[in-house]
């Protein structure tokens, strides 16, 4: 019989499968708190349990973790592990120190299917999802060596698209028995499927990130075919709609491309559309690849475009390009996450 991979349930999950065994419920409060705050990698470590219910588990179910098969660390002290899957595949999580707010991104997929023309991940196309333990196990993995404060989903994949397992992985980071996280410090990025958006909304609070990145259906079409299922007008009222953490503000992502998307006339329609949605607009300067010809914008387009912005009493942030010296097997995960969860 194959064995059960623990770190694939939530708290009700866990508690379920231990009383399918016969077992007490409770139990399941004590193994998560081995496993998410001892960092306990088997049954045999878990002294509070009995030796008979330590033995039964052992043959029943196992607990995963993922060690990273490569780290780089950037000048400025970024650091991209690479983890490799049971199946071979492989994905990345960086992480971006800041005087022990440290931001963790981490991915949902391998591959991804939505085809944003500027995206590198696109190009791959979707392999898999990703489960639940291989999302959370990112999170462990990284806490072994750094403390973790923010959580962002916005490595490799469109999170709402494996919906299930990105709840669940929130749920387990949310526990008071798991990971402990604030859910003020967790952030799902999405391209804007909003039907989903909706559904996560109802099922966990968490803050939300939105990649707007054009400000007209015409333009949004062309690089991200999401919008021709999605318009904008859906997108920013499923973002008004959005039910956030208290006091929290929707993230605008706008990746700015050279001479598509960065001028002044972008800037204001920008500013239009979001004027009735409590949000802070975070710039993202084109990471340049080779997977397409589009260009990043000069620092007088990425400036201006600021300041437009900033004149308006938006709240902006432009990334540094923080991570920049590691090279990447997905160029675009370095350096695009902010301190938007900080
Ligand atoms: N699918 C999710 C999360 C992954 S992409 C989403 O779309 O939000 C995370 C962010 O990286 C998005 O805002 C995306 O617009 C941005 N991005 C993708 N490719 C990029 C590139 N080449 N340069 C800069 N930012 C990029």
């Amino acid at each position: 019989m194959e064995k059960i991979d623990i770190k694939n349930f939530n708290m009700r999950e866990l508690e379920a499968f231990l009383s399918g065994q016969g077992k007490e419920r409770f139990r399941a409060t004590q193994i998560f708190k081995w496993i998410y705050q001892l960092g306990a990698l088997s049954f045999a470590e878990m002294t509070n349990l009995s030796k008979d219910l330590r033995a039964e588990l052992e043959k029943t179910a196992v607990i995963s973790t993922l060690l990273p098969t490569a780290v780089e660390e950037g000048r400025d002290g970024t650091r991209k592990y690479l983890f490799t899957l049971d199946d071979g595949e492989a994905v990345e999580s960086v992480l971006i120190p800041d005087e022990g707010r440290n931001t963790l991104c981490i991915s949902t997929q391998v591959g991804c299917a939505m085809a944003c023309e500027f995206c590198l991940t696109g190009t791959f196309r979707l392999k898999r999802n990703l489960t639940t333990a291989e999302i959370i196990n990112q999170v462990c993995a990284i806490k072994r060596d750094a403390e973790v404060r923010n959580v962002v989903f916005m490595g490799m994949g469109e999170p709402l698209q494996n919906l299930d397992n990105l709840v669940r992985s929130i749920e387990i980071m949310l526990d008071g028995n798991g990971l402990q996280l604030s859910n003020r410090r967790i952030t799902v990025s999405t391209c804007g499927l909003v039907p989903q958006m909706a559904e996560l909304g109802r099922r966990v609070t968490v803050n939300l990130a939105v990649s707007l990145n054009a400000t007209t259906d015409e333009l949004r079409d062309r690089i991200m075919p999401v919008n021709r299922k999605y318009p904008l007008r859906e997108l920013l009222l499923a973002c008004r709609e959005f039910p956030l953490p208290s006091r929290r503000k929707i993230t605008i992502e706008y990746v700015l491309i050279g001479g598509v998307n960065d001028s002044l006339e972008d800037a204001r329609r920008l500013l239009r559309l979001t004027s009735d949605i409590p949000n802070k607009v975070n710039l993202i300067p084109f990471n340049e690849h080779e997977g397409c010809g589009f260009k990043a914008p000069t620092r007088a387009a990425v400036d201006a475009f600021h300041k437009y912005l900033i004149d308006r009493h938006v709240t902006v942030i432009t990334r540094d390009s923080r991570g920049g010296d590691i090279s990447a097997a997905c160029g675009q995960l370095k350096g695009r996450l902010e301190k938007i969860a900080g």
